[in-house]
């Protein structure tokens, strides 16, 4: 850890070293400082490069000092030093070079970077804007709205790109590193004016304010970004030390905030969510190279691309040559419209398009390694082919299920190797969707589930483990959630109403409008096969009777809401709203006003009390899983980190009264007070984050 410094003939270059990827930490920072010192003072040194071990540069910060204060030198000292070096100071720029990497770069006066360079200032993302010039530098090098449009995203930019912004001087196949201490070489002091980004003249400001909507549109109430625009802003107004002390002040401020705590505890979550069981340390995975996926629908097909994407070779099964066409061409549909929007070069779409083969016959899954299935959502057509995999699978191939709701136990149990059952739970879009949920049935052995989560981490997916029950756990959850959104509308609120108030916490969508996008008639359907007492009756009362009269939602035009002809446009459905009517007046219910606080309170409640009847059931295994799963899953806000990081902000003493009270309610059946509340105030037991 620290920076190596070595000689290359009059080139001194430092090496940040902090494996894997050369984060910023104490020594880093005083490294780079007293390397550049010494540049300064040595007759022998005519330039500087600064480059990371392992052709890497710098990936931001140390995560071992989020949260943290850090200690001196800070980073933009270190930067301003750099860039005042009267000796002329090269980046050598491989792998990642975000937040404080970036920032470093900045500081130098030439930046040369390798074809698998990610330049990127992701800040944001953790509820902070950049804290060491970035907001400054970034939009003098190259303009306003691209800067703005870099920061407040926070999505890196790879090599080339970065050369067309000119965020790059030359990008070059291999070895920057050699490249930058040979063009370093070249170099005199005299070089260096002009170089200095701080004093390139201040961008204009045009097309900044035109960005501000979609800006706040994107951020769902997430501060950083905003924050982040204002500081380009500044940065085309005044000068670049008066920049440089707002953008100090903003990152301090947000440093300490909420937003940036719960970002920071959705960072955390993800990481640990992704290793398998601590039980299974040292369980090597399965190989896999083959995968089968059984099922071209919507699902089938996603996934596919996905284990393409990835690498894997598959090979998909349909029940018929036509559904086999359709699920192939809607492969190739896809990887086209990737070509279209210059995402992925012909020659890549057609190799991925290559690796994906279909087949009819249950004779080709023989050499799969893995297959997951995603056929109908059906009992008897999952033990079908379960019963037909058992017959034709290799001896330890991992037989997985895309199931939402069934139970693997019983799937498992129609093959002679229930150890090699597990669930594999996309969401769809299944080639685009993060998560992941893992599902392991009650003889999965260590080694199928280990396997699951190396396919996972192959497929850039973000695994959660849960357990078998109806739903597992986002699904499951999705219960007291709806429950309490359809009783909000029988107590006095309309569908836009509980729509907005959810919104305006921060989801992507409310439970209505999410409803007509699934379709209404699917919940109605899967209502038939569920037990009576398994759900309120009263709270779905409005969808089940806009099902009946076949109104499902943007399918067919109508359904909580009426839907322009793109279904971009949509207004109240006055019909939705006589049948709350007559279902008021049947129950005998008057309609009060219900505020958005409240109806955020209760759905959310919902959620929590569902999460934390899966922690003491064991479904899930930590309450930062259940957020994982919602913030990746279900467009729950992440920087509100989740419902079990929500409830706990709020405090769960205020949580356990809250549906104490709710639970005294005209529905208060559905609401048990979760005994693991009162440890997990204390911050122990499985609610503790
Ligand atoms: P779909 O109807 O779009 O696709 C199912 C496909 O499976 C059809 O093309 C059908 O021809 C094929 N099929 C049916 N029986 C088969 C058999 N015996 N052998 C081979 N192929 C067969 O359904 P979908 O939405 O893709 O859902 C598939 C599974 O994924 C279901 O279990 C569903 O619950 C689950 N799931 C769906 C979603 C979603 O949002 N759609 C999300 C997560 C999980």
């Amino acid at each position: 850890m620290g920076v190596i410094e070595k000689r290359s003939g009059g080139i001194l270059v430092l090496t940040v070293d902090n494996p894997p990827v050369n984060p910023l930490g104490q020594a880093e920072r005083q490294g780079l400082l007293d390397g550049i010192t010494t540049a300064q003072t040595d007759g022998d040194i005519t330039a500087v490069v600064i480059a990371g071990a392992n052709a890497k540069f710098i990936a931001g910060a140390d995560i071992k000092e989020f949260g943290k204060t850090p200690q001196p030198p800070h980073l933009p000292d270190v930067i301003n030093a750099i860039e005042a070096s009267d000796k002329p100071v090269v980046a050598a720029i491989g792998g990642p070079c975000l937040g404080g990497g970036l920032e470093v770069a900045l500081g130098c006066h030439a930046r040369l970077a390798q074809a698998d360079a990610q330049l990127g200032l992701p800040e944001v993302n953790l509820g902070l804007v950049p804290g060491a010039g970035g907001t400054q530098r970034l939009p003098r090098l190259i303009g306003a709205p691209v800067a703005a449009d870099m920061i407040t995203s926070g999505k890196p930019k790879k090599a080339k790109a970065a050369l067309d912004i000119g965020l790059i001087d030359q990008l070059v196949e291999t070895d920057v590193r050699g490249a930058a201490i040979a063009f370093a070489s070249t170099l005199q002091s005299a070089d260096v004016a002009g170089k200095r980004v701080s004093q390139m003249p201040a961008p204009d400001a045009e097309g900044l304010d035109a960005l501000e909507k979609s800006v706040a549109r994107k951020a769902r109430g997430a501060d950083a970004p905003l924050k982040a625009l204002g500081l380009v802003k500044t940065a085309c107004e005044t000068d670049f030390e008066a920049g440089l002390a707002q953008e100090r002040e903003t990152f301090l401020a947000l440093r300490t905030s909420d937003q940036a705590k719960a970002l920071r505890h959705i960072f955390f979550a993800e990481t640990t969510a992704k290793k398998p069981p601590a039980e299974f340390k040292g369980t090597k995975a399965r190989p896999v190279k083959q995968i089968g996926v059984i099922g071209a629908g919507t699902m089938g097909t996603g996934i596919a691309i996905s284990l393409a994407n990835g690498g894997y070779d598959v090979t998909l099964l349909e029940i018929n040559a036509d559904a086999l066409d359709r699920g192939l061409a809607r492969v190739k549909k896809t990887y086209e419209g990737s070509v279209a929007k210059s995402r992925m070069s012909e020659a890549a779409a057609k190799a991925k398009i290559e690796q994906i083969s279909g087949s009819t016959d249950y004779a080709a899954l023989g050499d799969c390694d893995l297959i997951i299935e995603a056929a109908f959502e059906s009992m008897d057509v999952k033990r079908q082919i379960f019963a037909e995999l058992d017959k034709v699978a290799k001896p330890g191939a991992v037989l997985a299920t895309n199931t939402s709701y069934l139970d693997i136990d019983a799937i498992a149990a129609t093959t002679s190797r229930p150890q090699d059952v597990l669930g594999m739970h996309y969401f769809s879009p299944a080639n685009i969707m993060k998560l992941l949920e893992i599902v392991r049935a009650k003889e999965t052995a260590g080694d199928a589930l280990v396997t699951a989560f190396e396919v996972a981490k192959k497929t850039r997916k973000q695994p959660v483990l849960a357990g078998v029950c109806h739903g597992f756990i986002g699904n499951r959850m999705l219960r007291g959630y709806q429950r309490e959104a359809g009783l909000l509308l029988l107590e006095g609120a309309n569908p836009e109403e509980v729509d907005a108030a959810i919104t305006g916490f921060g989801f992507a969508m409310g439970p209505f409008a999410v409803s007509d996008l699934a379709g209404i008639d699917i919940g109605y359907k899967s209502r038939k096969d569920m037990a009576p007492g398994s759900y309120e009756p009263a709270a779905v009362i409005v969808s089940d009777r806009l099902a009946e009269k076949g109104q499902f939602g943007q399918k067919t035009g109508k359904g909580f809401y009426v839907y322009d002809a793109d279904a971009r446009g949509k207004t109240p459905n006055p019909e939705a709203l006589s049948i709350l009517e007559d279902a008021r007046t049947e129950l005998g219910v008057s309609a009060r006003t219900i505020s958005a606080e409240e109806t955020v309170n209760r759905c959310l409640l919902g959620l929590f009390s569902e999460g934390a009847a899966l922690l003491e059931e064991g479904i899930a295994a930590r309450a930062s899983d259940i957020d994982v799963v919602y913030t990746n899953g279900y467009g729950f806000p992440r920087h509100k980190g989740g419902p079990m990081f929500w409830a706990q902000s709020k405090g769960l003493d205020w949580a356990d009264q809250e549906i104490g009270q709710l639970a005294t309610g005209p529905y208060g059946k559905w609401w048990q007070r979760p005994a693991i509340i009162a440890s997990g105030a204390k911050g122990e037991g499985p609610l503790a984050l």
